[in-house]
């Protein structure tokens, strides 16, 4: 009977800094929570971002628009049982947290803010400092956001964004990971890491969290779902890497593909180590809503008529979501 949870309670504390009793909380734009109060997560989402727009304005939006077409949405999706968002629109390409608390505060939603710098996108939304600093002082003024709040708001941020172009990594997307490791270390924040389809940039990444000492569980491979080959993803995942297969749509082609790449993860006993989600925005740049409910629509029922049962249910959709942001150091025990 007690041989289980003695288990746990050790695998637990070979991965953790944190004491084993200590509640591992999680960073909402309205304050911490205990991270089983995120319920039904959606961990890759955007609520609104300026994609497009010039990093000085980035952040500026029409809000009487905005709020007109993202409140509804969000009550919306928070009666389909979503109860919490990872907002992944990083610092300049429409981070607001302001205006993220009063869309919290007007749904009922929770959501999640990052702190980082989005080094995909050929380097566009990255600011002129981050060129310039070393790893060490980018990190500081992450570390900085974590403790104080992010630009003099008292919001916190509950992940760190990261973004990876194609191809070999870039010294600046390199630099940036580096910095997103000693963030880490310093707040125990998770990394979240566009990478795609990108399988160097996996390697070089993995070889960052080694060289410090952090343990793979710390990282979110996101938008895996964009490597046809499974194999990687597998044998990425039983390195304890998260696998962010977050590109759901209603449509048949994409349920497929997510349906597939999450038999081939079942079928390894690696669900544990899978997050789902849309990659929807309710507000790209002022456009048309991008949806984040066909999870709740269809995908769940796709799940069911496949064979996954109601406990793989809730595991994909609340409680490898807490396990994977759970904000807590994991370094590796030397
Ligand atoms: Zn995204």
């Amino acid at each position: 009977m007690k041989l289980i949870p003695l288990i746990f309670l050790f695998l637990f504390s070979c991965q953790n800094t944190s004491e084993p009793d200590q509640p591992i909380s999680i960073n909402t734009v309205n304050g911490q929570i205990p991270v089983e109060d995120l319920g039904f997560a959606l961990p890759h989402e955007h609520v609104m971002s300026n994609f497009g727009a010039a990093i000085e304005k980035a952040d500026s939006y029409d809000e009487a628009k905005l709020f007109a077409q993202v409140v509804p949405y969000l009550k919306e999706v928070n009666r389909l049982g979503v109860k919490s968002i990872f907002d992944c629109t990083a610092a300049y390409f429409g981070r607001n947290v302001k205006l993220l608390k009063v869309l919290s505060d007007s749904s009922g939603m929770q959501i999640i803010t990052n702190t980082g710098i989005y080094g995909a996108a050929n380097d566009k939304y990255i600011p002129q400092f981050a060129f310039e600093k070393s790893a060490e002082e980018i990190a500081k003024i992450w570390i900085d956001e974590f403790e104080k709040g992010i630009e003099g708001t008292g919001v916190k941020p509950g992940f760190i964004k990261l973004a990876f172009d194609d191809g070999t990594p870039s010294e600046i997307d390199l630099k940036l990971f580096e910095a997103g490791a000693i963030t880490h270390l310093a707040t125990g924040l998770t990394m979240a890491v566009h990478t795609g389809n990108n399988p160097e940039a996996v390697t070089r990444q993995l070889a960052i969290l080694e060289k410090y000492q952090i343990h793979t569980s710390a990282w979110i491979w996101v938008h895996a779902n964009k490597t046809e080959n499974s194999a990687v993803i597998i044998e990425t995942a039983k390195k304890g890497a998260w696998i962010s297969l977050d590109g759901v749509k209603a449509d048949s082609e994409t349920l497929n593909h997510h349906l597939k790449l999450l038999k081939d993860l079942k079928a390894e006993g690696l669900l544990a180590n899978v997050l789902i989600s849309h990659d929807g925005n309710s507000f790209p740049r002022g456009k048309a809503i991008r949806p984040y409910d066909a999870i709740s629509k269809v995908f769940l029922k796709a799940l069911v008529e496949n064979g996954f049962s109601q406990d793989e249910i809730n595991l994909l959709t609340q409680k490898n979501p807490q396990e994977a942001f759970g904000i807590r150091i994991r370094k590796v025990k030397q």
